[in-house]
């Protein structure tokens, strides 16, 4: 059979979603597709970069360790994927409350893609193609395809854009620009034009990172040695506890100083940020030592993380020092710090700009408003880290799954998760830099622990189809040993016994001057559960996560409760639809502003409208009195 010349040709291989990016959004995002039983093709600028770590060599940390866990407990991968390539692992802020305990793991970032890489190639209804995707086709304001470079067209009924940090990608340290992706790797030039057809409006935002330096030209008897946690905690709750005790890497601590920052500021004007070089706007809360030496005069140190890049590397990331100054700059930069006096980079810091879009062009579903069955997720959305992305895509995942199967598509509102948080925010706030999770953002973050994500979400993610029998029945059991645990210890009384003033004694504790129950004693500050064994007789052995839940519902008992109640009256506003027809701009007393803010936004509910930037309390009101005069 001949086939024609011309560059257009339609792949048969039927698919029912194309998934654009093979990241750390993209990955959850096919693999959610794949495994609630949708034909998926996965496409990549290269497979040899799947779910690569460009920046940071480590998952989690505060607030992004609350979201693998989220993750992880609604069925996505990352969680599992972490928890089999760590080479150390932390639970950070233990000294403060539970709220803010975050788990954070130093990846061997190569071992993580391998590992990533062989979980999508043995998912089944997944296929993988290394190729740039060029077109999004769209009928009628309907996806029906894709059509890549070679210009081979890929039907199909769903796509998710999970670009990252490509679209048009362009990466600067001092005078030196070059067209190209994160390490050197091709760019995507072709699919923002077909986008912007589309009537998608794009933003061009930037992010940085530091130099990699060669580990045996670095002096680490000049350093802080940082340990990992002698127990580790796995972020998988599917994984063993057993099979992550494992010996660890050090990272180490180490700090700039006035020299270092006088090299910055007699260079500035070769700064790329400062030149006018890089127009993309940047995550203000990863800041690149330029802006951290501008914009904190005052500080006359910043902290320096030498973190291992991987076991089989001699590669080290210099956290907390990301730049795109000049490269000779560089060296006498880094060199200034104590430890890295003969420092060799084996790669240099640089700045990237990409595109991406204004994510309030996007349902809380994350499938664009004008475009059925076209969604995204990802850096694409204006987000910024590997969590966060995760979490996107396999929201996105999940929903153009279901929007193909005609079922009501999953959206978590901010007091069920930090996911919810994540995804409302990008949705419903103006932001003109990338979004960076951060535990202050989520306003019932008692609640939205990384300990109890499976409690929250897990039932979910067995609903959707995502977690097996087993995995749910496991949660039911936890949660019965849990419950039948903490209606014992209401039940046992203590009484004033020698045996009882003597543990209270030993453990600083004011003596009973009448019986209480042990729920009672265990809320106090200076005892927990493990420390009223001795005298808790009828006792059973309990496993370690269900006594954590015992000591954290028994200790923060009444603050949960608050946080509960305001939780009611959120639902309150947020179970408040607004019907998809109004016309706000028929709405009199409703000031300008918030007509063209909620014209524009389009918000689902009363409480999501009142998120709204512009849309004051005094708006809400007025609709509400006119969603009650429309009813
Ligand atoms: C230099 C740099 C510095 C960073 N610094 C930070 C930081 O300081 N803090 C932080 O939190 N995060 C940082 N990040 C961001 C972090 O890497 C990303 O957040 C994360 O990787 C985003 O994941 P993603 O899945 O959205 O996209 P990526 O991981 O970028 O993956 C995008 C995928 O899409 C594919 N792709 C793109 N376009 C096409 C196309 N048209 N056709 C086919 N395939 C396509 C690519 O091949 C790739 O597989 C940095 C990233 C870079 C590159």
């Amino acid at each position: 059979m001949k086939y024609s010349a011309n560059s257009v040709w339609e792949n048969k291989d039927q698919y029912d979603i194309a998934v654009i990016g093979a990241g750390h959004a993209g990955c959850e995002a096919a693999l959610a597709c794949a495994r609630l039983g949708l034909k998926t093709m996965i496409f990549t600028v290269s497979v040899d970069s799947i779910a690569l770590m460009p920046c940071n060599p480590n998952i989690g940390g505060s607030s992004k360790g609350h979201l693998v866990r989220e993750l992880d407990a609604l069925g996505g991968e990352m969680g599992k994927v972490i928890d089999r390539t760590f080479i150390q692992s932390k639970m950070l802020n233990k000294s403060k409350g539970p709220a803010v305990h975050s788990l954070r793991a130093q990846a061997d970032k190569a071992f993580y893609s391998r590992t990533m890489r062989q979980v999508l190639e043995s998912q089944k209804n997944l296929d993988i193609k290394q190729m740039e995707v060029t077109d999004i086709l769209a009928e009628d304001g309907k996806i029906t395809g894709v059509q890549t470079y070679s210009g081979a067209i890929y039907p199909c009924k769903a796509v998710v854009l999970c670009t990252g940090t490509y679209l048009r990608a362009r990466c600067i340290y001092g005078e030196v620009s070059t067209q190209t992706g994160p390490n050197g790797l091709q760019p995507a030039n072709h699919l923002t034009s077909s986008l912007e057809k589309l009537g998608i409006q794009m933003y061009r935002f930037k992010t940085g990172t530091p130099a990699r330096i060669d580990k045996n030209s670095i002096d680490f008897s000049k350093m802080e040695e940082q340990f990992g946690d002698e127990h580790v905690q796995p972020f998988s709750f599917t994984t063993d506890p057993d099979d992550v005790q494992i010996a660890q890497t050090s990272c180490w601590l180490t700090y700039t100083n006035e020299t270092t920052h006088e090299i910055i500021r007699a260079n500035l004007d070769r700064s790329p940020l400062y030149s006018g070089m890089i127009e993309g706007t940047g995550p203000r809360y990863c800041p690149s030592i330029e802006d951290k030496v501008v914009k904190f005069a005052d500080k006359n140190r910043h902290q320096v993380f030498i973190e291992p890049e991987g076991l089989n590397t001699n590669e080290m990331y210099v956290g907390g020092m990301s730049s795109s100054l000049p490269e000779d700059v560089q060296y006498a930069m880094y060199r200034s710090v104590p430890g890295l006096e003969h420092a060799k980079i084996v790669r240099n810091g640089y700045a990237i700009e990409y595109d991406c879009i204004d994510a309030r062009q996007l349902n809380a579903t994350l499938e664009f408003k004008e475009i059925s069955g076209l969604f995204s997720g990802g850096q694409f959305n204006g987000s910024s880290g590997y969590e966060e992305a995760a979490a996107q895509g396999l929201i996105a995942g999940i929903n153009a799954a279901k929007k193909v199967r005609g079922e009501e598509m999953l959206v978590l509102d901010r007091s069920e998760a930090y996911i919810g948080v994540l995804i409302d925010d990008l949705v419903t706030k103006e932001s003109h830099e990338p979004y960076r999770m951060m535990t202050s953002r989520a306003e019932y973050r008692l609640l939205l622990r990384q300990d109890n994500a499976d409690q929250r979400l897990t039932r979910i993610g067995y609903r959707i189809g995502l977690i097996d029998q087993n995995r749910y029945q496991k949660l039911i059991e936890k949660e019965k040993m849990i419950k039948e645990e903490m209606e014992r210890l209401e039940h046992i009384h203590m009484g004033t016994s020698d045996e009882v003033q003597k543990l209270l004694e030993e453990c600083g504790s004011t003596p009973l001057t009448s019986g209480i129950s042990l729920t009672e004693l265990i809320r106090r500050p200076e005892l927990s559960y493990e420390a009223v064994k001795s005298i808790d007789k009828t006792r059973q052995p309990l496993p370690r996560e269900v006594i954590e839940q015992i000591n954290i519902n028994i200790k923060y008992a009444g603050y949960i409760a608050r946080q509960q109640r305001q939780v009611e009256q959120f639902k309150k506003m947020e179970t408040k639809r607004i019907p998809e027809n109004i016309d706000y701009n028929e709405i009199k007393s409703l000031r300008i502003e918030a007509k063209q803010k909620l014209s524009e936004i389009k918000p689902l509910s009363v409480g999501q409208a009142s998120r709204i930037s512009g849309v004051s309390p005094a708006d809400i009101s007025v609709l509400l009195v006119h969603m009650e005069q429309f009813r």
